[in-house]
């Protein structure tokens, strides 16, 4: 009830803030200080020393950098699990390269991020609801590189992937050859995550710098049916991990350099605009001015709900970048 309740008051996107840690190394760099405070009354205010000005931003929630795997996967469980009722829900992470995109949503090692956290949710979920009805759970992993769509589940994975309108459908959107993995059991979780990290890195001779100028989706279908009634349900889970925002290319970046600059900065820019024209309830959401907010469509118009986890480092050194994107933030909110 509380949880409708604010849904009718704020719509269906959130955004929330996650701090990371300073890590070792930097602790070592002495100039390297911290910048970033928080309001102790308030888990949604973030406070940043700017150059001697004092800027307060605030969000829906703010994780500081003591906040576990665990804790920031409490507060969106309702979301991921609302996706076996039939919604359409996006993740997305959101930041400059090393603000911990990747470790939101991947994770490392010995504790797993979101994406193989809401598979376990969904599946242990699934297997304990009414015995009447059934569900089928399917995985796709994609990325989008310089706007080409890629099988990170498919024979071969530098095949190019294309989005398609269904002929016979209301314009729903399709992409035929996209690789779907059945998952039967926890331990299909771990194989199709380690299938897909594997062929992102087989293709790329550099997984760190090609990551962070790629867009890397993990698709989750949850399909519901009624053995009794034949009803039917049908959600999808999308978790985003974002190609790093920093402006590059505004620094004399040339060739492929160029390319892969002005590809992501047109994709974010796009997700922007798309998740602000939904906020603001404009008439036109521009979806076609990308593949990740076409490919997204369905996901993120009608009563879909959205999370932007917007990254940020707590350094001094990365300030102008922290600042972009927390104004990012305060923009689709
Ligand atoms: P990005 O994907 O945005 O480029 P990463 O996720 O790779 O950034 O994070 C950069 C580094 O910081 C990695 O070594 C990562 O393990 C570490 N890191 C990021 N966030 C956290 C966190 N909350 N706790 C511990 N280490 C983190
Ligand atoms: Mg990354």
């Amino acid at each position: 009830k509380c949880h409708d309740e604010l849904v009718r008051l704020k719509g269906n996107i959130r955004v929330f803030c996650r701090v990371r840690p300073v890590s070792q190394e930097e602790l070592n760099i002495s100039e390297a200080r911290n910048i970033v405070t928080f309001d102790p009354d308030d888990y949604a205010i973030l406070h940043l020393a700017n150059k001697g000005k004092l800027m307060t931003f605030e969000l829906d929630k703010v994780f500081p950098p003591e906040a576990s795997q665990e804790q920031v996967f409490q507060e969106i469980q309702s979301l991921v699990t609302s996706c076996i009722d039939g919604y359409n829900v996006c993740i997305f992470a959101y930041g400059q390269t090393g603000s911990g995109k990747t470790y939101t949503m991947e994770g490392v090692m010995d504790d797993p991020g979101i994406n193989q956290r809401a598979l376990q949710l969904l599946f242990t979920e699934v297997s304990e609801r009414a015995p009447d009805w059934e569900y089928h759970i399917t995985v796709s992993m994609v990325e989008i590189y310089n706007e080409m769509l890629r099988n990170l589940l498919g024979d071969n994975p530098s095949e190019k992937l294309d989005i398609k309108m269904c002929p016979d459908s209301r314009g729903q959107l399709y992409v035929p050859g996209l690789a779907e993995f059945p998952v039967q059991s926890v331990e299909d979780i771990n194989k199709v995550l380690d299938l897909g990290h594997m062929n992102r890195a087989t293709a790329c001779t550099n997984l760190n710098e090609h990551s962070s100028r790629s867009h890397a989706l993990l698709i989750a279908t949850i399909a519901g049916v009624n053995v009794s009634t034949g009803h039917r349900t049908s959600g999808k889970l999308n978790l985003v991990d974002l190609a790093g925002s920093e402006r590059i290319g505004r620094s004399g970046a040339e060739g492929s350099r160029l390319r892969e600059a002005q590809c992501i900065n047109k994709s974010l820019a796009a997700l922007g605009d798309v998740i602000h024209a939904l906020r603001a309830r404009l008439a036109h959401v521009p979806f076609r001015n990308s593949r990740l907010t076409y490919l997204l469509q369905d996901s993120l118009s009608g009563d879909s709900k959205t999370l932007m986890m917007v990254q940020v480092s707590p350094l001094d050194i990365n300030v102008n970048e922290t600042v972009c994107s927390l104004k990012f933030a305060q923009r689709v909110r």
